[in-house]
């Protein structure tokens, strides 16, 4: 404990130092005046801290220049020493001061002369509150320390378990969130919304030549190229599901839907991943099933799932490896002709 003597008595300063042998304070040091205090606590230098901290501070009343109780005041206005106690040092009688010194935020008071049984006794009680002033303020700061780490484990969690084990893309549980998150978006806004529903061809038999593990490198493989190729902030790459993969495009009309399908293919193709057993292609490819929608009132989310997948289907049936558009994009539940395939 750091205890900070401030009387412009030398003698007085040497006796309380003496007084206090053996009782533990490992740092005892001096002030003649307020002045001089205030130098030592570094008050008039907002960025200073004293180090070791001033735990205690015997101050004497009858100071010249700045009063005791003046003193008391502007280092306990300072929020540095807001755990510093200040113990008020008087001669008998001066109770009006004493009033004034406890308002400035004295914690107690010892009287002239000093008797080594009541300064022992004060500074006793005192540094025991100081201790467990201490001891709080530490809990406190571990407490913030753990709110803090706990924080950013939920976020990282939350991060988690928005993200499929095995592509890092979002997984089911976030497409369905995203989905009708944008989905009402676009209801409010009137902008087109579509969704592309992604699936590889022929992967059983790729599974079947090259084991599942090299299936499921492939997929990492495919997620990261849709993920690439859908790169403007708001698209959503998922994995919907085995081979299969949705990809959200917020305020995208139906042809641009169709053009971003179209990349997305030509991505993958371009992987070069060999795969000997498919009918289609040396390589890996990917159908794709368009679908773009305003929605109407009342119309669920599902149906552009519905569209999307009934245009996959087509996909698959004219072929593989190509994009098609579910042929007709409804406006306020009025369906209109598409331009697209
Ligand atoms: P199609 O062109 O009609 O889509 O044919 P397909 O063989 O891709 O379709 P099918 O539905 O018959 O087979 C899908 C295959 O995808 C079978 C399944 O084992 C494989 N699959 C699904 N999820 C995973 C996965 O996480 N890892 C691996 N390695 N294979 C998977
Ligand atoms: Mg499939
Ligand atoms: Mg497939």
């Amino acid at each position: 404990m750091h205890l900070l003597i401030v009387d412009d008595c030398g003698d007085t300063r040497r006796l309380i130092r003496r007084l206090l042998a053996g009782e533990g304070f490992t740092l005892i040091s001096e002030a003649e005046s307020a002045e001089s205090a205030f130098a030592r606590l570094g008050l008039e230098q907002p960025l200073c801290r004293p180090w070791p901290p001033v735990d205690l501070i015997l101050l004497d009343i009858g100071l010249p220049g700045i009063d005791g109780v003046e003193a008391c005041r502007r280092v306990k206005a300072d929020a540095r020493f807001a755990d510093t106690l200040a113990v008020m040092v008087t001669a008998r009688g001066d109770d009006d001061c004493l009033q004034k010194s406890f308002e400035a935020g004295a914690a107690d008071y010892i009287t002239k002369p000093i008797r080594r049984v009541e300064l022992i006794a004060r500074l006793r009680a005192l540094r025991a509150l100081k201790a467990e002033m201490d001891a709080r303020r530490a809990r406190e700061a571990e407490l913030l320390r753990l709110k803090a780490a706990l924080e950013q484990a939920n976020q990282a969690l939350a991060r988690l378990a928005a993200r499929d084990g095995l592509t890092g893309v979002a997984n089911r549980r976030s497409f369905d969130a995203n989905l009708l998150r944008e989905w009402e978006r676009a209801r409010r806004s009137g902008r087109p919304l579509t969704l592309l529903l992604t699936d590889v061809d022929s992967f059983k038999a790729y599974n079947d030549d090259q084991g599942h593990q090299a299936g499921d490198t492939a997929l990492i493989t495919v997620a990261e190229a849709l993920q690439q190729a859908a790169a403007r902030s708001t698209d959503l790459v998922a994995r919907y599901g085995g081979e299969e993969f949705a990809v959200i495009l917020p305020e995208t009309p139906p042809e641009a839907g169709h053009m971003m399908a179209e990349r997305l293919r030509q991505w993958v193709s371009a992987l070069h991943i060999p795969h000997a057993c498919s009918p289609i292609a040396p390589w890996l490819t990917i159908s794709i099933g368009v679908a773009t929608l305003v929605p109407g009132p009342g119309d669920p989310p599902e149906l552009l799932l519905e569209q999307a997948d009934r245009a996959l289907y087509q996909a698959k049936a004219a072929g593989r490896n190509r994009v098609v558009h579910f042929a007709e994009v409804s406006v306020n539940g009025k369906a209109i002709a598409l331009a697209c395939p």
